[in-house]
């Protein structure tokens, strides 16, 4: 392509070749010398500054003048070192021309800052600013390292389903999927008649795709998904949303220990490309979002993540009992303020937390010897909690059997997942990873609303 990026531009040599920069104009200054007119085109944080001396002003003042924040613009001209700081070149325009104008008067994104509620409600403009820019950025190389993860450890992505006819994972709650006409029952009186489903029963949004996946590790031997799940949950945090995006890799044969590792492995080799490949949008979110991200991250990777049983921290949480809105007692799920405090105070970064209660967890994760616990794990980190959710998975046909027995759960919905127990069972373990709390953490936004393009959230499905 003879497009040029401005990124592509960057990474050219100031020697006066012609370039054609195309892009928005983030800002228009005037002085008597000359027009300074700040491009930016997505592709980098930084914008390109094209300078049209007198002369050039003169030539282009009727394109100049409807060159304001937000319009779209062809600047041609030649490619010199800049005498500004912080930027080594720019562009000495001869020539502008306006492809769209964006009218001050009826812009909503003018140069001063805005809050993020604000940018919230203007979902389809917020990617041009800077902030939403670096987070598409971010989130884009994330995405792709964590294919790139998987694939160099000889995993196979696994395509689960997001319409699922049972609620296997009791994860959460569920979005119903129908093409029944629930007005017209209803006002008819009668029954809804599930037979007549598309589907011929009740089904739904799916809340997470382990269970298809392991059908899968129980052939290829390491699987992952990466794909949407959807909870009805109704959390209205800064923490949850309804749609969001998990990565779950499964392994056959491994244990918790395992499990551990390749979480860990896998969290840091995020972080390291995230501060490798994302370094200017990383600088920009240290410098106005979140001030000592960029070296907080750093110390992530220097040392092993702590670990602690269930157990342990809640007698640590015992302890602290007045820090708490909800006091800790050994059987709570742990809320966001107990996890910030153990990550926080206790162990400085990132913490394994495992051997959790088996009434709080899944009916699928391995009981341990006890009775009592089971061998979960959840990653914790500071400023916001729980980031992966996993565990090894219960591989005994019995046990499994009747903890499903035990909760009331409907055993013939089950039937295909136990015989993964039934024939060539394994030990093999797993987790999750929300997308979203991760580039929450690489980030260091607060709300996991502004991380996603389009946040779904109860009462909100805007754009
Ligand atoms: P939490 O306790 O924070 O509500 P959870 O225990 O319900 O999470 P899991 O079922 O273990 O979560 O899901 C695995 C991972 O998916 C979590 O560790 C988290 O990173 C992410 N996650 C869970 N629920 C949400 C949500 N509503 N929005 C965004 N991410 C979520
Ligand atoms: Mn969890």
């Amino acid at each position: 392509m003879k497009l040029m990026t401005i990124k592509e531009i960057f990474a050219l040599e100031p020697d006066g070749r012609a370039v054609t920069v195309k892009g928005w104009v983030r800002t228009k200054r005037e002085t008597k010398a000359a027009v300074f007119l700040e491009v930016n085109d997505g592709s980098r944080m930084g914008n390109i500054q094209c300078v049209f001396d007198e002369a050039a002003a003169a030539a282009a003042n009727a394109e100049l003048g409807r060159a304001g924040t937000g319009a779209s613009v062809a600047v041609e001209g030649v490619l010199v070192a800049s005498p500004a700081a912080g930027q080594k070149l720019e562009v000495r325009a001869s020539s502008l021309r306006v492809i769209g104008e964006a009218p001050a008067e009826t812009y909503p994104l003018q140069k001063k800052a805005h809050s993020f509620e604000f940018l919230r409600e203007i979902a389809h403009l917020r990617p041009r600013t800077n902030t939403f820019g670096a987070v598409a950025r971010v989130r884009n190389r994330m995405a792709f390292a964590i294919h790139e993860f998987y694939q160099a450890r000889g995993f196979n992505y696994v395509h689960t389903p997001l319409i699922t006819a049972s609620d296997c994972e009791g994860a959460g709650a569920m979005f119903q999927v129908t093409t029944l006409d629930l007005e017209r029952i209803a006002k008819s009186g009668q029954a809804v008649d599930y037979s007549k489903d598309f589907f011929g029963k009740p089904s739904f949004l799916t809340v997470s795709g382990q269970l298809n996946v392991e059908t899968y590790c129980a052939a290829l031997g390491r699987v992952y998904t990466f794909g949407p799940t959807f909870r009805a949950e109704n959390s209205n945090t800064t923490r949850h949303l309804s749609e969001f995006w998990m990565i779950e890799p499964e392994v056959a044969f491994a244990e918790l220990p395992d499990n551990m590792e390749l979480a860990e492995e896998f969290l840091k080799h995020l972080v390291r490309t995230a501060l490798k490949d994302c370094a200017e949008d990383l600088a920009f979110f240290d410098q106005r979002i979140q001030p000592g991200l960029v070296k907080s991250l750093e110390a992530v990777l220097d040392k092993p993540f702590a670990h602690m049983t269930y157990t342990e921290a809640v007698a640590i949480l015992e302890k602290n009992a007045d820090k708490f809105e909800v006091k800790p007692y050994w059987g709570l799920d742990l809320m966001s303020e107990h996890e910030k405090f153990l990550c926080e105070q206790i162990a400085g970064g990132p913490l394994f937390l495992t051997d959790y209660p088996k009434e709080i967890k899944s009916f699928y994760m391995k009981q341990n010897a006890d009775g009592k616990t089971v061998r979960a794990m959840d990653l914790l980190v500071p400023r916001f909690g729980e980031i992966i959710g996993g565990s090894e998975r219960e591989e005994r046909l019995e046990v499994l059997e009747a903890r499903i027995r035990e909760l009331g759960l409907d055993e013939k919905a089950y039937s295909w997942y136990l015989d993964l127990r039934r024939f060539g069972t394994t030990p093999h373990s797993g987790f999750g990873l929300g997308f979203e709390r991760l580039i929450l953490y690489v980030t260091g936004m607060a709300n996991i609303r502004d991380v996603i393009p389009f946040p779904r959230a109860p009462k909100l499905a805007d754009f």
